[in-house]
């Protein structure tokens, strides 16, 4: 986001045209202050305006810019300076890059995000069970309410590097608008809010990518429970060692009885009773609370889509899953033979549409080769969840 003192003549209808910007989104205060995300303003020597011209600005430099972030009136004025601002518009790739995507990356790139684009919010909801800070970040404030939630199970971070990237590109498709586009990102959030839990299960995560977290009696704990190994890139599992994913009270007592482990374990283990989890719970007061009209769950792997439970699914489930069949190589998988996932609850409990992702293919962790490839096949489901199907 940039920021300059604009001056009495000019307008915040100017200002959106010179920056072709969205007019809701520029901000100004009674100072005259005037603040426009999706920009970031750049320290040039005065001898660096031709070359900046050329390369960085095209058609988007002009003199009026650079003399209003400048806070100057005229270009002679301007030429006066030995150095002054130069602004570049962000792309939607400016911040998140495919890479390990431990807690602190993801929070570093949260924040980046931020501010970049501050109309982007982010709630702590919850702390893990080593007291991280679960996060949800929401888009815009319409009534229709849409939910994402990435890494409920460890060794499947890379979906967190996956949906931070759409967040990025989402905030930049919102402030972008051309006259040719036919779905204005603004007027899309004015229908939507859109609830992001990019992380359900940081110290999972952690283990994963780091091989440790920092609390030493639950590395140690976590060590035992693994087999005495030092190689956690099979874990799936919270810190404490149960299932995230196998949590919720929708016949949580089948998957109790039936699953191998008995105890804690690196993945599959139910837990000693139904949301007995600080993750677990996060989630399930989060869904209670908002009260969401869908939510999707990514996970790898398969290249599928489960959307069915017990026949409580509604008819509109049918509409979005055969959408999201066409727009993506993914299957469509109405039910598979299990319970007590975050989805089966939801749909469950609210016969609502519910949907669990299970991005790429491979064994977990998917190599970050494949990063581009589940971006690009993810996209148009997730965004297509945006849409009245
Ligand atoms: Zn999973």
């Amino acid at each position: 986001m940039i920021s300059f003192l604009a001056n009495e003549e000019t307008s915040i209808q100017d200002i959106a045209n010179m920056f072709r910007i969205n007019p809701n989104f520029i901000l100004m205060n009674e100072r005259r202050e005037i603040f426009i995300p999706g920009f970031y303003k750049k320290l040039i020597s005065s001898n660096e305006l031709y070359l900046a011209k050329k390369d960085l600005f095209d058609d988007l430099l002009n003199v009026e810019i650079l003399n209003l972030v400048n806070e100057v009136k005229s270009e002679k004025e301007l030429k006066e300076r030995q150095s002054f601002f130069s602004v570049v518009r962000a792309t939607p790739n400016s911040i998140v890059v495919p890479q390990p995507y431990s807690f602190s990356k993801m929070e570093n790139d949260l924040a980046q995000i931020q501010q970049l684009y501050p109309f982007l919010n982010v709630n702590e909801i919850g702390k893990t069970t080593l007291g991280k800070p679960i996060y949800e970040l929401v888009l815009g404030s319409g009534s229709r309410k849409i939910h994402w939630n990435a890494s409920f199970h460890a060794n499947e971070w890379i979906t967190s590097c996956v949906i931070m990237k759409i967040v990025e590109w989402l905030c930049y498709f919102c402030t972008f608008t051309l006259p040719s586009e036919t779905i204005n990102g603004y007027d899309l959030f004015t229908q939507i809010t859109l609830s992001i839990v990019p992380m359900v299960n940081p110290d999972g995560v952690d283990l994963v990518v780091n091989g440790k977290v920092d609390d030493p009696i639950f590395q140690e704990q976590a060590i035992l429970i693994n087999g005495g190994s030092n190689d956690f890139t099979a874990w799936k599992a919270n810190i404490r060692g149960v299932d995230l994913n196998n949590q919720f009270p929708a016949n949580w007592e089948i998957e109790k009885a039936r699953k191998i482990p008995k105890s804690y374990s690196p993945r599959d283990y139910p837990g000693d009773y139904p949301l007995s989890e600080a993750e677990s719970i996060t989630m399930a007061k989060l869904v209670v609370e908002r009260q969401f009209d869908m939510v999707l769950a990514l996970h790898t792997q398969g290249k599928e889509f489960y959307w069915g439970y017990e026949g409580l699914e509604p008819e509109e489930s049918i509409r979005y899953a055969e959408y999201f069949a066409k727009v993506s190589p993914y299957r469509s998988v109405r039910t598979i033979d299990s319970h007590a996932g975050f989805k089966d609850w939801f749909i469950q409990k609210y016969q609502k549409p519910g949907f669990t992702l299970e991005l790429g293919k491979g064994i977990n962790p998917l190599p970050l080769s494949k990063f581009h490839e589940i971006y690009a096949e993810t996209m148009p489901i997730l965004f297509g969840s945006l849409l009245l199907i």
